[in-house]
């Protein structure tokens, strides 16, 4: 049987660190603040803000919600953009993404500053994740990966990741900060080859491909770390993984579940990336 990676205990460390924190703020007369900014009212967007107002709400960080309609015209998006990027009050922000077509995504992102931008849409957060991870902040998601992976004790020094999936989201930048971890790093993708023996070779691997339950038990060997990052439904509308986690979760040495694993942490690496976010501009502020 594998050991559970269980996203709970993780979100209840993370609480742990960032309630000081949030308090030595507070006593500062900074309230962390986020912005949420969403375009119509797709369902995964709402059940997720949901989520991190609850999130937010229990560590004492605000949300401002910014709910445009989904036909809300570019120049009044960017201008939405623009007043968070300009506003000393609020320290993070979280785009929902896709934004509809006749948007045109990169030049919304382009309008937050780095400094705010918590969930690594900005081409400097991004540049940073290749680079030295100062500028900016990586993706929640992949972050959340890393955390797991910390916060299990996964040693990652000269281990062999197999990473499938290549998003800005997740596949590449947590493959950048596995690599500034000094794992080997192997990305696959739609058009890999032997994907199965590829992954039965490694000592972790990461899936994130969205694709409900497609890794079985091929594409893994005993004692493997495995993330599944995927958020699917299957056809009987059950929220499930990209990995079949019953066939899997007997062969390997620990796997995360889906509910409960990687999402969970992805909503507090949101806080926890506002949190630092705010400290940051404090100290920029006291330079
Ligand atoms: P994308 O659709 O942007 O990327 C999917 C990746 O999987 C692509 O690189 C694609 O390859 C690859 N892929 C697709 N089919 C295969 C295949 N048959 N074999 C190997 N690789 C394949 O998805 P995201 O990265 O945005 O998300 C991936 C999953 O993670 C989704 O289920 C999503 O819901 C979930 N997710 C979960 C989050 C969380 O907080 N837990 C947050 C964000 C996403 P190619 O590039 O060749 O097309």
């Amino acid at each position: 049987m594998a050991t559970l990676l269980a996203g709970k205990p993780v979100v209840e460390r993370l609480a742990r660190n960032l309630a000081p924190r949030v308090e030595r703020l507070k006593a500062a007369d900074i309230v962390p603040t986020l912005a949420i900014v969403r375009m119509g009212e797709r369902p995964d967007d709402l059940s997720y803000e949901r989520t991190a107002m609850k999130r937010a709400e229990s560590l004492g960080i605000a949300v401002r919600s910014v709910a445009l309609d989904e036909f809300t015209p570019q120049s009044v998006v960017e201008a939405a953009m623009h007043d968070i990027t300009h506003d000393a009050g609020v320290h993070g922000c979280l785009l929902f993404r896709p934004l509809p077509s006749f948007v045109s995504e990169s030049r919304v992102c382009e309008l937050l500053v780095p400094e705010k931008d918590i969930d690594g849409i900005t081409l400097a957060s991004l540049g940073s994740v290749f680079t030295d991870g100062r500028t900016g902040f990586p993706p929640c998601t992949a972050a959340a990966c890393i955390e797991i992976l910390d916060h299990y004790s996964v040693p990652l020094v000269g281990k062999h990741v197999v990473v499938v999936g290549r998003s800005l989201v997740v596949g590449k930048p947590v493959s950048m900060m596995l690599l500034r971890r000094n794992a080997s790093v192997t990305i696959c993708h739609s058009r890999t080859e032997h994907l199965e023996e590829i992954c039965r070779e490694a000592d972790i691997v990461i899936c994130a491909t969205g694709r409900a339950r497609a890794f079985d038990a091929e594409f893994f060997s005993p004692g493997q770390t495995v993330l599944d990052v995927g958020i699917n439904f299957d056809t009987h509308g059950r929220l499930c993984g990209d990995v079949d986690f019953d066939k899997v979760e007997p062969l390997v040495g620990a796997i995360t579940p889906v509910p409960g694993g990687i999402g969970t942490v992805t909503t507090s690496m949101t806080m926890a990336h506002t949190v630092e976010a705010a400290e940051r501009a404090q100290a920029e502020r006291s330079e």
